[in-house]
């Protein structure tokens, strides 16, 4: 295992910028679900594999042989990580081309078998959009519908299965409202049909326990900037035996199933964060599930407020809710002045011009979708953070429910 003495602390705190210095603002990130900040000390160990040992794995000299053994050491502890083998893992460049390569890597491996894959509605666009291309190319797609908490119904999925039926691709953990799904159920009725079973598990690799054995999961993706890797670096789990197409072709590189020079740095990173993630999880998850508890409870104080996706059943950073009378966009705009960093499934917001596809499939009407309001816990956020979020969040809804002309007098500041 590629670890130095001085990193396997977990409890070494991520750097952290709270006031910007020019404003001198706050700084409150609850956006971790887009993305999370490398650990200082994984950022460390990728330096050398760029500067002085920057060899090429594939290369016969010793210089290369430390860059092989330490995509050797990685591969490891992304195997211990889900309870794989480490040739059961193969490095991608991100949770993206992860779901692309299992997805279309079956696909064109299994058509002469059949043509039907089975997904759910409230898939990453990763998976959804893989698939619309695939129903181009000929391929047969059943969406499967959700609760009104965002869960995928294990029956539903049995009863989808046809002789045609060659994939079931359903998500771990959802990155907007944070519903885990019954994985290990899904995993059994997929083998019980003889149907390979991938898993988008980007948003829950490093964050809640996973083992690809016990929920039986064929292929797996995961993304190492979702658990304070680096960005542009990411694995599928492919479990020995599955056989699939290669998504690039050019070279021998990951045994000859996906070409390209590999990434060495963030290989190495991506290994040591998870690591420290599955290290740390058993605490961090109980603290970062205290602090949403209390955000929620915060959010949820202010009149006609909801909270999305499932109550219990969601990831422990993951704060979901909309608020009646409001655009999502205003309050992204708003919390920004006040330093904060969030998200919302409303149109226009974040560069994407649809409203959001898994809180309209949980039935929330679109209306209200729009008043809706993502924040995502992280190993940095602290109380403090959490309680200047509550305030802010409560006077911009207030501000923003005194400014629409559409809020009922009962829920203005002077009615
Ligand atoms: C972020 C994310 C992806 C995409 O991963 P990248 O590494 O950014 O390409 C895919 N699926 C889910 C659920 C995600 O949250």
């Amino acid at each position: 295992m590629f670890i130095a003495p001085q990193w396997e602390n977990p409890s070494v705190y991520l750097a952290r910028k709270e006031y910007d210095m020019n404003t001198e603002k706050r700084l409150v990130y609850m956006d971790h679900a887009a993305t999370t900040a490398t650990r200082p000390e994984v950022a460390a160990a990728m330096v050398p594999f760029m500067t002085s040992t920057f060899g090429n794995p594939s290369s016969l000299y010793d210089l290369a042989k430390v860059s092989r053994t330490a995509m050797d050491g990685a591969r490891e502890e992304v195997a211990v990580a889900l309870g794989a083998d480490p040739e059961e893992i193969f490095f991608t460049s991100g949770g993206t081309e992860s779901d692309n390569w299992a997805i279309k890597g079956i696909a064109f491996a299994k058509k002469a078998q059949g043509t039907h894959i089975i997904t759910s509605v409230i898939e990453h666009h990763a998976v959804s959009h893989t698939c619309e291309w695939l129903k181009k190319q000929g391929f047969s797609v059943t969406y499967l519908p959700v609760d009104c908490f965002g869960m995928v119904n294990p029956a539903d999925v049995e009863a989808a299965i046809t002789p045609e039926t060659i994939l079931i691709t359903v998500m771990m953990a959802n990155n907007e409202v944070g519903t885990i799904q019954p994985i290990a159920e899904i995993g059994a009725i997929a083998l019980k049909h003889g149907v390979l079973f991938h898993t988008d598990a980007v948003q829950a690799v490093g964050h809640i326990p996973v083992d690809v054995r016990a929920q039986n999961i064929d292929l797996l993706s995961l993304s190492s900037h979702k658990f304070h890797g680096p960005k542009g670096v990411g694995a599928l789990y492919i479990r020995s035996g599955v056989e699939l197409d290669s998504l690039i072709h050019g070279g021998a590189q990951e045994r000859g199933q996906r070409a390209g020079t590999e990434n060495v740095s963030g290989i190495v990173g991506m290994g040591l964060a998870l690591s420290l993630a599955v290290k740390g999880m058993p605490e961090n998850a109980l603290r970062i599930t205290a602090l949403r508890k209390r955000l929620t409870e915060g959010l949820l104080a202010i009149p006609k407020t909801y909270l999305n996706g499932h109550p219990e059943k969601r990831l422990p950073n993951n704060v979901n809710v909309v608020f009646a009378f409001i655009e999502g966009e205003s309050i992204l705009l708003m919390l920004n002045r006040r330093g904060i960093s969030a998200s919302t499934g409303s149109a226009c917001s974040s560069r994407s011009s649809e409203p959001s596809h898994v809180l309209t499939a949980c039935g929330v009407p679109l209306e209200v979708v729009h008043g809706s309001l993502r924040l995502t816990l992280g190993e940095e956020t602290t109380e403090a953070d959490v309680s200047y979020t509550i305030d802010a969040v409560k006077e911009v809804v207030q501000r923003l429910r005194d400014m629409s002309p559409l809020t009922p007098p009962e829920l203005r500041s002077q009615p």
